[in-house]
């Protein structure tokens, strides 16, 4: 096994299960595992694999119990094995999945997605946020007839040749049509789009940044409002992409507080509560467009995650989850940077409170991250030290002391290692 730096590291202590099936994952599974979910990418002593979830909590698979604060990356945002959705995903499974044709589930998730999200005259639906943000830009090439697309450096937009962050198997021309400006810099976007010329098909932008590695910042309403004006002055989409931030912060969308509509929105993780499902909302004016591309998959209109995500989406509109969610990073965030201080750690929260990253002063190689977060998850915590995390409707005022008690004694262990001020 690797850690982040490509040093051979030996397996986790303590997590024999986790350790075999590690072992035997590496003989048939390139790396071990692709992606983000690879555990060798976190502290040594992380589980990789799990056996069970419930409300906020999971079991790895040596059956250690974890309060999460990553909700599987986002897509958990009303509670593991929530009973609400997922007797709505049992009811529909009865009936059945997948068909010849769509079921009833798509026309009414179209209907309530277009009824909640402020911008969006049609819905359309896929599985992964790349679907998503890939039909975006394939809407707006098609609408405008234009091929450049503006993108915000470091941004994450998926993992398909023309926005994975790894080039190895990408080819020059998979990006010749991308210009890249920097997030929240109003000057960087309109010189990209002068230098797009009259060949502008669009700019995307994450709801907010949250990039690895790296204190998140909200979208300014400069920035947003800028990204507005670029798109009407060329006739250009502008495309916002809420894969990871939707339903979390706004039901009406992610910039809806800055009153900015998006052309296009992609949608995914929290929008079926874990169940496999992404979506495009559009304007009118891209709704032709829309019915001219051929983007589709074998499971796009299965029904089960439409029957998840109509129960979902009303709960997060109708109740007080997204304001729930936010109460509860608030409380965590504020019990964090009260023992930061008594310890005399310095550290930085950043972000909106449902979706928090913590980083630590003088840390580039995450040593006091590693730490914190390892001290924490031998608590019964599941952190991470360099993504943002994610609070859920399912989060107790109670989960969250008991989270407090955790990171109390893993900034202690900081301290004690990196001596007053974590320096
Ligand atoms: N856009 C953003 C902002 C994301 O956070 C992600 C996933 N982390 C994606 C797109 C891609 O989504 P998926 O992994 O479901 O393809």
């Amino acid at each position: 096994m690797l850690d982040r730096t490509g040093t051979p590291r030996g397996l986790p202590p303590g997590l024999p299960r986790d350790a075999a099936l590690r072992e035997r994952a590496r003989r048939v599974i390139p790396g071990g595992l692709w992606g983000h979910m690879n555990a060798a990418r976190l502290p040594e002593g992380y589980p990789q694999f799990f056996e069970r979830a419930e409300g906020c909590r999971i079991w790895d698979a040596d059956g250690n119990e974890y309060i999460d604060f990553m909700c599987g990356f986002g897509p958990m945002v009303l509670g593991y094995r929530d009973p609400e959705v997922e007797a709505a995903a049992a009811a529909q499974a009865r009936l059945g999945d997948i068909f010849d044709g769509p079921s009833a589930r798509l026309v009414e998730l179209a209907e309530l997605l277009t009824e909640t999200v402020a911008h969006a005259d049609w819905a359309m639906f896929q599985k992964n946020g790349t679907d998503a943000t890939t039909a975006c830009v394939t809407i707006a090439r098609a609408a405008t007839g234009r091929r450049k697309l503006l993108v915000a450096r470091g941004s994450y937009h998926g993992a398909v040749p023309w926005c994975t962050p790894s080039l190895a198997g990408v080819t020059s021309e998979d990006r010749a049509h991308l210009i890249h400006y920097d997030y929240n810099d109003a000057a960087s976007l309109r010189a990209a789009a002068a230098e797009a010329g009259g060949d502008l098909a669009g700019v995307i932008a994450t709801a907010f940044r949250h990039d690895t590695r790296r204190d998140e910042e909200m979208a300014t309403p400069e920035f947003a409002r800028a990204a507005r004006e670029v798109c009407d002055a060329a006739g250009a989409a502008l495309i916002l992409d809420d894969v990871r931030a939707g339903f979390r912060l706004d039901a009406g969308g992610s910039w809806e507080p800055l009153g900015v509509w998006p052309d296009l929105s992609a949608w995914s993780k929290a929008i079926a509560n874990g169940h496999p499902l992404a979506a495009v909302t559009g304007a009118d004016w891209l709704r032709e467009a829309a019915a001219a591309v051929f983007v589709t998959g074998s499971f796009w209109c299965n029904a089960v995650p439409m029957a998840a995500a109509l129960v979902t989406i009303r709960r997060l509109r109708d109740t007080d989850a997204i304001p729930h969610m936010a109460a509860m990073g608030e409380r965590l965030r504020a019990g964090i940077a009260a023992q930061a201080r008594a310890h005399g750690v310095w550290l930085r929260q950043s972000g909106p409170a449902q979706m928090p990253m913590i980083l630590f002063d003088d840390d580039p190689e995450f040593a006091k991250g590693n730490l914190f977060v390892t001290e924490a998850l031998a608590r019964g915590v599941y952190l991470h030290p360099w993504h943002n995390m994610f609070l859920s409707a399912a989060h107790t005022p109670a989960d969250i002391d008991r989270a407090l008690e955790a990171t109390d004694a893993a900034l202690a262990a900081v301290a004690r290692r990196f001596g007053e001020k974590g320096a």
